[in-house]
């Protein structure tokens, strides 16, 4: 098996100032395609400790991952003490300094020696383009091993890794990979892994692992096979398990969030969907919104906050709100139904409930929400007692709606 050493650089990140979340990103990236991780170690912005650390690292593992010290500053010196450790000389890499000049050209700065600083690569290395900062990465083949030099910042560095160095090293690996996602909402992390890790069982080839995303949690299995055929087969012999733990949480198997499944089913459907918004304030439009090209389904919302706005803009009976308040089932459902019918489209989605602080009476307390999503006529509400501070509530309702929204378009 391909061995990983993760090397985490940084003053900061020894004395807490800075979680070390570079490493846990880096193993769990590493442990996914199949690479074990011997070890990972902090270690201060000081060459010697560094070059040692390093030393040992190179000698025991097949691929050693930094992270930090590759900035211009006079502190950031992992580069040049890994090329001293290895006796290579440092150059100046022509495809980084072109990089380089462009990004400050389109950003209108110009160049500073510092920056040019950044340029310079141990010899025999390449430069991995940064796309959300300056400081180019180094990917490094030498002596049969691979050296992986990343900056600091996490933004620059996860999709740094992602998508320039995974690739390389997942086919060092030798072997093919057949990866399945699993979507989720509405399901807790900690309560999924202990039942998924109590129900099924990784082996050498098949492995998973959960991670929290806006909408919920991911589940990503992954198979290891000699080729893609068997990776698939071994892939698909799980896949009913997992829909079967996962129940109703899980909405989709690509790797998106929960507001892109459902704007493409109501595209690709061709359905048309307005919103009542009460406790969300416009949240669920907002995130609808997020998705190019929903204009063809998304006619509009309104924020009916105030009762006499649900009356005169919606409909909601004078009724309904003096015998259920606003805060009901029967309102849910007459906004749903009102602003569909307003707004001429095929859904209506309505959503009133108490996000808190304060608002709470003995029979509605905070973070009740109701939600209805009306199909064409039909409905299908929820009493939803959800947990949080006011935004979490206001997050959640949000994503409730969508997973109601998935649901029903699903089952079509
Ligand atoms: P820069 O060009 O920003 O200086 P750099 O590669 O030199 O990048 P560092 O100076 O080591 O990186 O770190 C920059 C910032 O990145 C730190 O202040 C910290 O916020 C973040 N960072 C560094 N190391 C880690 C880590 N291991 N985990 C999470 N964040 C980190
Ligand atoms: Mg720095």
């Amino acid at each position: 098996m391909t061995k990983a050493v993760i090397l985490a650089v940084g003053d900061e990140v020894l004395t807490g100032e800075v979680v070390n979340t570079n490493g846990a990103y880096l193993s769990k990236s590493l442990d996914e395609i199949g690479i074990e991780i011997l070890y990972q170690h902090v270690i201060a912005d000081d060459a010697k400790v560094l070059s040692e650390s390093f030393l040992n690292a190179f000698a025991i593992a097949d691929i050693v991952i930094t992270s930090g010290g590759m900035g211009p500053t006079k502190d950031d010196l992992t580069k040049e003490t890994i090329a001293v450790s290895l006796e290579t000389s440092m150059v100046l890499d022509p495809i980084a300094k072109q990089q380089m000049e462009e990004l400050f050209k389109s950003r209108g700065y110009s160049m500073t020696d510092n920056n040019l600083s950044q340029c310079m690569l141990p010899l025999g290395s390449e430069a991995l383009k940064n796309d959300n900062g300056t400081a180019p990465g180094i990917y490094w083949e030498i002596e049969g091993k691979v050296i992986i030099m990343l900056p600091g910042p996490p933004r620059e560095l996860e999709p740094m890794f992602f998508n320039y160095t995974r690739e390389r090293l997942l086919e060092r690996t030798k072997k093919t990979f057949a990866e399945h996602y699993y979507m989720t909402c509405g399901f807790g992390e900690s309560q999924m892994e202990s039942e998924l890790r109590s129900q099924i069982e990784e082996t050498a080839a098949f492995r998973y692992n959960t991670y929290l995303t806006q909408s919920g949690v991911m589940v990503k299995a992954i198979a290891k096979a000699e080729s893609w055929k068997q990776a698939h087969q071994i892939e698909a012999q799980y896949v009913d398990q997992f829909r079967r733990i996962l129940g109703n949480s899980l909405y989709s198997e690509r790797n998106e969030e929960i507001w892109v499944t459902a704007a493409r089913y109501l595209m690709e459907q061709k359905i048309t969907i307005a919103s009542a918004e009460s406790c969300t304030g416009g949240l669920f439009g907002a995130y609808l919104t997020k998705n190019p090209g929903i204009s063809a389904s998304y006619r509009g919302g309104v924020i009916s906050y105030d009762n006499g706005i649900k009356e005169k803009i919606l409909g909601v009976s004078h009724q309904t709100l003096s015998d259920y308040g606003a805060v009901s089932e029967q309102t849910a459902r007459e906004m749903a139904n009102g602003v569909r019918s307003r707004f001429a489209t095929d859904i209506g989605v309505g959503i009133t409930g108490i996000a808190g602080p304060g608002g709470e009476t003995p029979e509605k307390p905070i973070g009740l929400v109701y939600i209805c999503v009306n199909i064409k006529g039909v409905s299908a509400v929820t009493e939803n007692h959800l947990i949080g501070n006011r935004e979490m509530v206001q997050k959640r309702s949000m994503l409730k709606a969508f997973q109601m929204l998935c649901e029903s378009l699903n089952s079509d």
